[in-house]
């Protein structure tokens, strides 16, 4: 049963746009859903805005088994909004534009 977490936002458009595509099949099969933490939880705990309730997401994504593959599919897709494989879209975009960096510093010796 999901925990109770506080100031859970009402954003159906943010979940919306995140998850249209999962569910048009635009990902690819995702068979390891069928074991994530987050199934049957409310997935608006993973879309919101408020720093507490992507902290309480996170946390449940720590204790996730397929949270690699869920981290590999949000990094390979920008457009996904919200927490996947445990991080939220800013640490994300911080990390493409690090192995980017790493990337461009590789090829420049
Ligand atoms: S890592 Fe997090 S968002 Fe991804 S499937 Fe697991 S619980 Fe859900």
């Amino acid at each position: 049963m999901a925990e109770p977490l506080e100031h859970m936002p009402s954003d159906n458009e943010r979940v919306n746009r995140a998850l249209v595509g999962v569910t048009n099949g635009n990902f690819g099969p995702l068979d390891w859903y069928e074991q994530a933490a987050c199934r049957n939880r409310d997935s608006r705990l993973w879309f919101s805005s408020y720093r507490r309730t992507i902290d309480g997401a996170i946390g449940v994504c720590r204790r996730c088994p397929v949270r690699p593959a869920c981290l590999a599919l949000a990094m390979e897709h920008p457009e996904l909004v919200g927490v996947w494989g445990g991080t939220d879209e800013t640490e994300r975009a911080q990390a493409r534009r690090e192995a980017c960096r790493q990337a461009r510093q590789r090829r420049e010796g």
